[in-house]
C-alpha cells in the first residue's frame, strides 16, 4: 500500500523509518518531511494544514493511509476534510476527527470531559475577559504555585506557573484581558498544583478498542537539573523505571479505560494515538494533558521498542480491527537525546552544516529540524537531530547515546548532559 505521513520532525522521520520497514509499504511519502525522511522515503513539499494540496497528492500517488504527525491538522479538521470529500472519504487518516481533537485544542473541553468521566485529574475553573475578577478571586482560595493554562494551543508556551500571588493575578489579566497569546487566551483555566513526577502513556484506539504502547518520560526544560525555558522535548526515556505493574494497572483501570469509554459515550470519533500526559501523585497517576497524538521526542523511543509490523498496526486502527493486535514490546530500554541549535528555545540560527551523522553505528539518529541543502544536512529548527539509542538500562543507553553524540557536530550544538537523572 501507499502512505503518506504529514509532518516533519523527529516524530515524522520516526515513523517513516519504523512504516518503511514493513513488506506492506508500497510507496511512502512524507509532507514536507525533512533530511531524515528523504532516506528512507518522499518528501513532498506542502504544508501540514494545506489540505487541497494534500487531496491532489493522495489523489495523485494513489494514497491508500495517511498517518498525522502534529496536532495542528487535526485541530483543523483533516480528517474530517477526507470524510466529507467524496474522492478521499473511503482513505483512512490516522488521528482523531475535529470534534476529538478539541481535546488538545482546548484545555477547558479537556477538563470538562475529564471531570465528566470522573478522570483523575486537578481541580479547575476557568475564565474569560468578563470574569477577571472571580479569577482574582478564585486564585484567592488556593495555595501558591499558581497554574495558568490559555486555553487554546499556543505552542506549548501558553502554561504558566507562578509562586507569587500578585504576580499571578498580573498574568492572568495580561492573557484575557492584553491577549497575551492571542485568541488562544480568550479563556484561562486556573488549576490546583499537582506535585510529583511526571511521564507520558500511549494508547491506540479504532473508537471501540484500545492498545496501551510502552510508558515514556521526556525532558522538556532547556537546562540541566529540569531548569530555564520549556522546549518541545530534550530527551525522553522509555520505559519509565518507576512505573511499576501496579502503577501501570492504576492507569489503564483509572484513566486508560474510562477515556476510551468517553468518547464513545460523548461520541467523539476516535482513531489514532492519545497521548496522556500523567503526574504521580503519591501512588496514584493523574492526568495533566491529552494530545491527540505522538509525543515528539517520545516516539523517538517508544517506536523503536514497538516490534511489530506499524502498517499493520496502522490498518487495524483505520479499519476498526485493534483487537486482533497483540502488541509485541522489545524488552530493551531505549533513550533519546535531543541535540538543539544554541540559543534555542529563544533566538537560533539556522542552516548550520551537520557533519559526521553518517559515522554513528550504536545509535539512530532522528532527524528533526535538518534539511538537505545542495547535498548537504544543514540545520533547519531548533530542535535538530534525536540520538536514540538501545541498552538492557536506561543507563547503558543513555551511554551509548552520549558516545554517538561525539561522532557529529555543528556549529554552537547544544545538548543535556543530565537525560534520566531524576530516575
Ligand atoms: P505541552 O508543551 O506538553 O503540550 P501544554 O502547553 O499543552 O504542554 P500542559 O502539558 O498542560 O501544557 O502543561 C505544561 C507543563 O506544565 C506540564 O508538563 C507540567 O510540567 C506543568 N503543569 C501543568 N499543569 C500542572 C499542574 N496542575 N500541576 C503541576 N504542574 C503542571
Amino acid at each position: 500500500m501507499n502512505i503518506l505521513v504529514l509532518g516533519s520532525g523527529g516524530r515524522e522521520h520516526t515513523f517513516a523509518w519504523k512504516i518503511a520497514q514493513s513488506p506492506l509499504c508500497n510507496e511512502l511519502y512524507v509532507a514536507p518531511g525533512n533530511s531524515g525522511t528523504a532516506e528512507v522515503a518522499t518528501n513532498v513539499n506542502i504544508g501540514v494544514t494545506d489540505f487541497d494540496a494534500i487531496k491532489t497528492l493522495v489523489l495523485d500517488k494513489q494514497i491508500d493511509l495517511v498517518v498525522v504527525g502534529p496536532e495542528d491538522p487535526l485541530v483543523k479538521g483533516v480528517h474530517d476534510y477526507f470524510l466529507n470529500d467524496n474522492q478521499l472519504k473511503d482513505v483512512p487518516v490516522i488521528g482523531p476527527q475535529k470534534a476529538a481533537a478539541e481535546l488538545e485544542g482546548s484545555k477547558e473541553f479537556a477538563k470538562e470531559f475529564m471531570y465528566r468521566h470522573n478522570i483523575p485529574t486537578a481541580g479547575y475553573e476557568s475564565f474569560t475577559k468578563d470574569s477577571v475578577e472571580q479569577g482574582f478571586a478564585f486564585l484567592d482560595t488556593l495555595q501558591p504555585p499558581y497554574v495558568l493554562k490559555a486555553d487554546g494551543l499556543a505552542a506549548g508556551k501558553g502554561v504558566v506557573i507562578l509562586n507569587d500571588l500578585d504576580e499571578a493575578k498580573a498574568e492572568l489579566k495580561s492573557m484575557l484581558v492584553d491577549a497575551k497569546f492571542g485568541e488562544a487566551s480568550t479563556k484561562v483555566v486556573i488549576e490546583e498544583f499537582l506535585d510529583g513526577i511526571e511521564l507520558s502513556c500511549f494508547v491506540l484506539t479504532d473508537g471501540e478498542n484500545y492498545k496501551i504502547l510502552p510508558t515514556a518520560k521526556d525532558y522538556k526544560r532547556i537546562g540541566e537539573g529540569d531548569t530555564g525555558l520549556n522546549t518541545g522535548g530534550m530527551g525522553a526515556v522509555s520505559p519509565v523505571p518507576f512505573a511499576t505493574d501496579e502503577f501501570l494497572n492504576k492507569i489503564e483501570e483509572r484513566i486508560v479505560k474510562p477515556t476510551i469509554e468517553g468518547f464513545k459515550k460523548d461520541k467523539l470519533p476516535y482513531v489514532g494515538f492519545v497521548f496522556i500526559g500523567l503526574i504521580k501523585v503519591g501512588d496514584d497517576p493523574k492526568v495533566i494533558e491529552y494530545n491527540v497524538r505522538m509525543g515528539d521526542p517520545e516516539t523517538e523511543v517508544v517506536f523503536p521498542r514497538l516490534k511489530n509490523d506499524l502498517v499493520e498496526i496502522l490498518q487495524a486502527m483505520g479499519n476498526g480491527t485493534l483487537d486482533t493486535i497483540d502488541i509485541d514490546i522489545d524488552e530493551r530500554a531505549a533513550t533519546t537525546i535531543m541535540v538543539v541549535s544554541g540559543g534555542y528555545p529563544e533566538a537560533y540560527e539556522k542552516g548550520k552544516e551537520i557533519t559526521g551523522i553518517e559515522t554513528i553505528e550504536d545509535s539512530i539518529p532522528f532527524h528533526a529540524g535538518a534539511q538537505l541543502k545542495d547535498g548537504k544536512v544543514v540545520t533547519s529548527g531548533g530542535r535538530v537531530i534525536a540520538i536514540t539509542s538501545y541498552g538492557g538500562t536506561y543507563k547503558e543507553a543513555i551511554k551509548k547515546s552520549y558516545q554517538s553524540i561525539e561522532k557529529f557536530n555543528f556549529d554552537k550544538m547544544y545538548y543535556r548532559k543530565d537525560i534520566g537523572f531524576d530516575l
